[in-house]
Formats: C-alpha cells, sequence, structure tokens
C-alpha cells in the first residue's frame, strides 16, 4: 500500500550519509547507522541491517515511528533502532542519528575515559566533553536507555567497546559531530604522547558555546 507520509528524499538522505561515513573512514564493512527523523511526519527513516553501504538503494531503507514500529520498508531495519529511535524521543532537537565505529574515539571508550573539551569546534558543536555510557550489549533495550543518559543534551556518545553516536538537528550537522569528535579524540591522544593536554575552562567553554550559538556565522 502507498503511504503518502513517506519520502524518497529522506530514503536517499540515509543511503548517502551512509556512503559519506565510510569515505571519511569512520566506520568498516556493515557497521554503524544512519537515521533521520522528518519533522512533518515524526517518522523515522533507518538504514537497513547488515548491509554493504555501496549496495544500500533507498528502496532498502526502513521507515519507523516513535513508538518503534515499522511503518514502510522491506528490509530488516538496524539493529540500533532501540536507541536511534529513543534518542529522537528524548531529544526534540535531534533530528538526525549517526552511529559509527571509528578508529580514535573508540580507543576512549576501550579505556572507559571520556574525551574532555580541548578545541574550539569540539565544545561548540558537540559539549564540554564526550561521556561513555554504561556498557550493554549492541542492539538491546537496555543499551538505549543508557545511551539516552549518557548523552544527556551533548551531541555525541561513547558506547563501550563498541563505538560513537553522535546526533545533529539534521543529517550534515550530525556528519559534523562525528568529524569533529574523531578528530578531537586523534587530537588528544597525540597530544599525550607530545605533553600534558591543556583542557579549556568551564568559563572560556561557556563563552565559546555563547559565541556560537549567537554570533557565529553569517547573518548572526
Ligand atoms: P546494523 O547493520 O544492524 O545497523 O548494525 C551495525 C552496528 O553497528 C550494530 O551496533
Ligand atoms: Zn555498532
Amino acid at each position: 500500500m502507498e503511504d503518502s507520509r513517506i519520502r524518497a528524499s529522506y530514503r536517499q538522505m540515509v543511503v548517502d550519509a551512509g556512503n559519506t561515513m565510510v569515505a571519511m573512514n569512520l566506520t568498516v564493512g556493515t557497521w554503524g547507522n544512519v537515521s533521520v527523523r522528518d519533522r512533518e511526519t515524526g517518522l523515522i527513516y533507518i538504514k537497513p541491517s547488515g548491509m554493504p553501504y555501496d549496495e544500500i538503494t533507498e528502496q532498502d531503507i526502513v521507515v519507523m515511528n516513535g513508538d518503534f514500529e515499522v511503518v514502510w520498508g522491506t528490509r530488516k531495519p538496524s539493529i540500533e533502532y532501540h536507541f536511534h529511535i529513543s534518542i529522537m524521543n528524548a531529544r526534540d532537537d535531534v533530528n538526525a542519528v549517526i552511529h559509527t565505529h571509528p578508529i580514535y574515539s573508540s580507543a576512549f571508550g576501550v579505556t572507559g575515559q571520556e574525551i574532555p573539551g580541548i578545541s574550539e569546534d569540539f565544545v561548540q558543536l558537540v559539549g564540554d566533553k564526550v561521556i561513555n555510557a554504561e556498557y550493554s550489549l549492541p542492539g538491546t533495550p537496555d543499551l538505549a536507555v543508557n545511551v539516552v543518559k549518557a548523552l544527556g543534551d551533548r551531541n555525541a556518545v561513547l558506547v563501550p567497546n563498541h563505538g560513537t553516536i553522535c546526533v545533529g538537528t539534521d543529517i550534515p550537522m550530525a556528519l559534523k559531530v562525528c568529524h569533529v569528535v574523531e578528530k578531537s579524540a586523534h587530537v588528544y591522544i597525540l597530544s599525550k604522547t607530545l605533553g600534558t593536554p591543556q583542557i579549556i575552562s568551564t568559563e572560556d567553554m561557556r563563552a565559546m558555546q555563547d559565541f556560537a550559538r549567537n554570533h557565529y556565522g553569517q547573518g548572526k
């Protein structure tokens, strides 16, 4: 049955973001996943489970509602639909969720360390730091609960011994968050080999966040 709420453009956004994530070296194989919410209908478009990114077409995307039900599509949705939908339900400002299996930020998840605020882009876009969620097996409703709790109002969270989750108002922003988190993790590790990394003060973080929100960019 045709469902007039379903939009091909949103399905294509998920396909394109998956390929971008691979091109940015932020995941391997079929791991990682992407979702986007259409604000007009509240429907969430998510990647199919376990398919190579270069083989996914917009026909393979699965559309779900906020009650975790499939409303369109023939594929099995990503096993991580629990946390994708739970994040959207908890955060009205979030319309895109990207889960990656990256190198440098994963090292923080493996050692149970947080990524501190060490650079301007990170504190403006992501938050004061990125912390680890409590451990849970992939694809479980428990993982979704732990992820939502540790994400709070920041734009990224680490999943211990697994990967990273980044969020944004739209897919370009969520991809940018993924990029900045991974860059910061890399810089922090390099900085530790050179000396003692300096963390930005809480006061300066607030000033930068205020600047980014109210003044940075054209037309503000
Ligand atoms: P899916 O292929 O089901 O999206 O799972 C990949 C993954 O990263 C699980 O955490
Ligand atoms: Zn994963």
